[in-house]
C-alpha cells in the first residue's frame, strides 16, 4: 500500500475486503503526517489521539466503511476544537456536529485531524491563518491557495485521503487547482451548511477535496441531501453523483466563456486550458463560444456582498459567548472592543469594516443594493449561457502558486486571485476543479486547475466530463516529491 497515491475508493475496497484494518490505515496517515505536517503546516489541529478514537468505533460496513476524512477547521464536529483558524475562537470546543459530519459518521467514515484556513476563511493563500502559513506540497517555498489550503495540501501531499473545505469565493476549487488534487463547489443548497462557521451565509458551501474525480463524485453522494435545520437547504438535493461518470463526451457541447481568456493570464495556464479544449473537442465534445458578459463585475461585486454578510455574522463574536475574552474588562463595551481588536486578524477586521460601511445608511443603496442587483445579471448570463451548452470550461485561477509573502502587502492583488470562481457563487451553481497541466518554468513542477461550471444541480455532468478529461490524461498521476523528507 503507497500510502501517498492512496485513494479513497482504494481504500474503501482494502477495509472492506479487510486487507487492512481502520487502524492500520489511519496509522500509516499518522506516521507519513507526522514526517510533513511540521513543514506543511496543512493540520492546525492535528488530532490523532482522537482520530484513533474514531476510528475504533466507526461502523466498516457502511458505504465509507473506515475512512478517515479531514476537516476544515470551520466545520464543526462534537467534543473537537474548532476555531476557523482566529485566535477568537481560541478554546472553543464545539458542542455539536455540522450536519455533513453526521452524514460522513453515518456512512461509516470518520473525521481525521482539523486542516488549516485562512481565518474565517477570509483569503486566497492560507497565510490569514492565526496559527501559521501552510506550504504547497509541490514547492514549500509557495502558498497553497485558500482559504481551504489546508485541506487542498493534505491530500496533496498523501496525509488524508480526502478532506472538506468550504467555498464562498472559491476556496475549495482555488486550492484545490494550486495544489494540484480534485475540489467540487456544489450547487448552493445541495449540501447542508449547518455547522458551518458561517462567512457570507448567501455564497457558503461545504465540497470534498480528493485525489481523484470518482472519489469525490463518492464522497459528495453522502455529504449532498435535504436538511430541516438549514433553511436555504434545497428539497431533493440527494443524488448519486458517480452514476454518470463513465458516460463519455460524445455529443456534450462545452462552452468557452470568451470573457475568461484574458490579457494577464500565466501564459502556460493559458496553454493548459485551450490544450484541455482541444483534448475534450478530440474526445467528441462540440465547443461553443459563450459569452458572459457581466463577469468583470463579479470581484466588485463579491466584494459588497461578501463583507455585508460577514459583518452581520461575525457580530457574535464578542467574548460573550464563544471562544476567548480579554482579561479585565472595565464594563460590556469594554469586553467588546478588546475581545474583538484582539481576537480578529488584519483581514478579517477590514471585511468587517467594508460590510459594515456598504450596510450603514446612505451607503446601503449605492453599494449594497446595486450589488445585489449586479448579482442578479451575474446569474442571468449563466442562465442565458447554459441554453447554449451543458457545461463551461475556465481556468480556475489565473496563475499557478505563488510565493509566500509575495501578495499580502496588496489586498487586491490577492483577491484577483479568484476572478475565475467567484461569478460561480454569486449565480449559486456547481464546479469543479481538476489537474489539466502542470508550469515547468519555476523550478519545480506547479499544477494547473482547470474549472468545470455546471447547471445549478448538475454536478452529475461535471463529474462526467472530469472524469472523462481525468481518465483519458496523465496529470493525476503525478504527486509531489516530498521523499527528501519522509526518507
Ligand atoms: N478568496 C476569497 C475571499 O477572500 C474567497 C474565500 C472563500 O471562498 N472562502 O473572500
Amino acid at each position: 500500500m503507497d500510502i501517498a497515491s492512496l485513494t479513497l475508493t482504494e481504500a474503501r475496497d482494502l477495509i472492506a475486503s479487510k486487507k487492512i484494518s481502520p487502524a492500520e490505515l489511519l496509522d500509516a496517515l499518522r506516521a507519513r503526517a507526522e514526517k510533513l505536517n511540521p513543514l506543511l503546516n496543512a493540520y492546525n489541529h492535528p488530532l490523532w489521539d482522537d482520530a484513533a478514537e474514531r476510528a475504533a468505533k466507526c461502523d466498516t460496513s457502511g458505504p465509507l466503511g473506515g475512512l478517515p476524512i479531514a476537516i476544515k477547521d470551520c466545520i464543526v464536529v462534537k467534543n473537537q476544537p474548532a476555531t476557523a483558524a482566529s485566535k477568537i475562537l481560541e478554546g472553543f470546543v464545539s458542542p455539536y456536529s455540522a450536519t455533513v459530519i453526521e452524514k460522513l459518521e453515518a456512512a461509516g467514515a470518520y473525521c481525521a485531524c482539523r486542516t488549516n484556513m485562512d481565518e474565517f476563511a477570509m483569503g486566497s493563500s492560507t497565510e490569514n491563518s492565526a496559527h501559521g502559513p501552510t506550504r504547497n506540497p509541490w514547492d514549500t517555498e509557495r502558498i497553497p491557495g485558500g482559504s481551504s489550503g489546508g485541506s487542498a495540501a493534505a491530500v496533496a501531499a498523501g496525509i488524508a485521503l480526502a478532506a472538506l473545505g468550504s467555498d464562498t469565493g472559491g476556496s475549495i476549487r482555488q486550492p484545490a487547482a494550486l495544489c494540484g488534487c480534485v475540489g467540487m463547489k456544489p450547487t448552493y443548497g445541495r449540501v447542508s451548511r449547518y455547522g458551518l462557521i458561517a462567512f457570507a451565509s448567501s455564497l457558503d458551501q461545504i465540497g470534498p477535496f480528493t485525489k481523484t474525480v470518482r472519489d469525490n463524485a463518492l464522497l459528495l453522494t453522502h455529504l449532498a441531501g435535504h436538511d430541516p435545520r438549514d433553511n436555504t437547504s434545497l428539497r431533493d438535493s440527494a443524488d448519486d453523483f458517480a452514476a454518470d461518470l463513465t458516460c463519455g463526451v460524445k455529443g456534450l457541447r462545452i462552452g468557452l466563456p470568451k470573457e475568461y481568456f484574458v490579457d494577464g493570464m500565466e501564459p502556460e495556464v493559458s496553454a493548459a486550458i485551450h490544450a484541455a479544449v482541444k483534448h475534450l473537442a478530440a474526445e467528441g465534445a462540440e465547443i461553443v463560444e459563450i459569452s458572459l458578459p457581466h463577469t468583470h463585475l463579479a470581484v466588485d461585486t463579491y466584494y459588497v456582498i461578501a463583507p455585508a454578510e460577514a459583518s452581520s455574522n461575525l457580530a457574535r463574536f464578542d467574548g460573550v459567548r464563544y471562544g476567548r475574552r480579554c482579561t479585565d474588562p472595565r464594563d460590556v463595551l469594554d469586553l467588546y472592543e478588546r475581545t474583538r481588536g484582539e481576537g480578529f486578524g488584519r483581514e478579517v477586521k477590514r471585511r468587517i469594516l467594508l460590510g459594515t460601511y456598504v450596510l450603514s445608511s446612505g451607503y446601503y443603496d449605492a453599494y449594497y443594493l446595486r450589488a445585489q442587483k449586479v448579482r442578479t445579471l451575474i446569474r442571468h448570463d449563466f442562465t442565458e449561457a447554459f441554453t447554449k451548452c451543458d457545461v463551461i470550461l475556465t481556468p480556475t485561477a489565473p496563475t499557478v502558486a505563488f510565493k509566500l509573502g509575495e501578495k499580502t502587502t496588496d489586498p487586491l492583488k490577492m483577491y484577483l486571485s479568484d476572478i475565475f470562481t467567484i461569478a460561480v457563487n454569486l449565480a449559486g451553481t456547481c464546479a469543479l476543479s481538476l489537474p489539466c497541466g502542470f508550469s515547468e518554468k519555476h523550478g519545480k513542477p506547479l499544477p494547473i486547475g482547470l474549472q468545470i461550471i455546471g447547471r445549478p444541480m448538475d454536478e452529475r455532468t461535471v463529474y462526467r466530463v472530469a472524469h472523462h478529461y481525468e481518465q483519458t490524461t496523465p496529470w493525476h498521476k503525478k504527486h509531489p516529491k516530498l521523499d527528501f523528507v519522509t526518507s
